[in-house]
C-alpha cells in the first residue's frame, strides 16, 4: 500500500525508506521540475553522486532500469518506472544567488533561496546534517548541441507523470518542488507528490513565505 504527501510549490519533503522499499515522484501539473537527492540511512557521508551517475550509466540520461549512484559507486536506487522519461543529470539544485541574480523572462525572482535550501530545510527536519549534493532535476529537459553547449527547454512533464524508485539501500530520500521561475517550469509553479509506503512521514520545508508549509513541517496525511 501506498500514501500520496503532497509538498507545495517551492518547497521540499525528505523521508526515510528501507531497502527494497518503492516510491515515486509525481507531478500533478504538467512542467513542474523537482530536485531529487538521497542519502545512504546511518552513512550520510554516503551521498547521491551526480557525477558518478553519469559515469557509471554511460550517458547524461537516466531512465527505467537505471541506477542513482552514491559516492562510493553502489547503486542507492534504481528508476523502476518512466512516465516522462527526460530528465537531467548535469545541473545543481537552484539557489538563492540564481534566483536573485538571473532574469526569467519575467524579470527577477527575488527569493530567499531555492531547491538547494528547501532541501537543506528538509534534511534538517530528518536528522541529516549534510551539504545537499547536485542533484537529479527530475521532469527537466536539457538538449547539448554541437557537444559543447547546453540550453534548458521546456519541461515535457503531463499532468500525473510519475518517475518510481526503489531503494537499493536504507535511505533517506529529499526531493524539492523547483522554486525556479524561468525555461523548464515556466512562470507558474506547482507542487510535486510523492507516492511512498503507507505510514511514511514526510517532513516538508520551505524558506519561502505563503507556500502552506505548516510549522511542524508535515506533509499532508502524514500518520
Ligand atoms: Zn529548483
Amino acid at each position: 500500500m501506498t500514501a500520496t504527501r503532497r509538498v507545495p510549490k517551492k518547497s521540499a519533503g525528505a523521508f526515510a525508506v528501507d531497502a527494497g522499499a518503492t516510491f515515486a515522484v509525481v507531478t500533478p501539473e504538467p512542467r513542474q521540475v523537482a530536485d531529487l537527492i538521497a542519502f545512504v540511512r546511518g552513512d550520510p557521508s554516503r551521498a547521491f553522486a551526480q557525477s558518478y551517475t553519469r559515469d557509471l550509466n554511460g550517458k547524461l540520461r537516466v531512465s527505467t532500469g537505471d541506477h542513482l549512484y552514491d559516492t562510493a559507486g553502489d547503486p542507492l536506487l534504481t528508476i523502476t518506472g518512466d512516465d516522462c522519461g527526460v530528465h537531467d543529470i548535469m545541473f545543481g539544485p537552484c539557489t538563492g544567488w540564481m534566483l536573485t541574480d538571473r532574469p526569467t523572462g519575467e524579470g527577477r525572482q527575488d527569493e530567499p533561496g531555492g531547491c538547494r535550501e528547501n532541501l537543506a530545510a528538509a534534511l534538517e527536519a530528518v536528522g541529516v546534517d549534510r551539504t545537499v549534493p547536485d542533484t537529479m532535476n527530475l521532469f527537466q529537459k536539457s538538449t547539448v548541441t554541437d557537444q559543447t553547449y547546453f540550453d534548458v527547454r521546456e519541461s515535457p512533464a503531463e499532468a500525473g507523470d510519475a518517475v518510481g524508485f526503489r531503494a537499493e539501500k536504507p535511505a533517506v530520500v529529499a526531493v524539492s518542488a523547483c522554486s525556479a521561475k524561468g525555461v523548464a517550469s515556466g512562470t507558474t509553479l506547482t507542487p510535486i507528490d510523492l507516492r511512498v509506503p503507507d505510514g511514511t512521514a514526510v517532513r516538508v520545508a520551505s524558506v519561502h513565505d505563503g507556500v502552506g508549509v505548516d510549522e511542524r513541517g508535515d506533509a499532508n496525511g502524514n500518520p
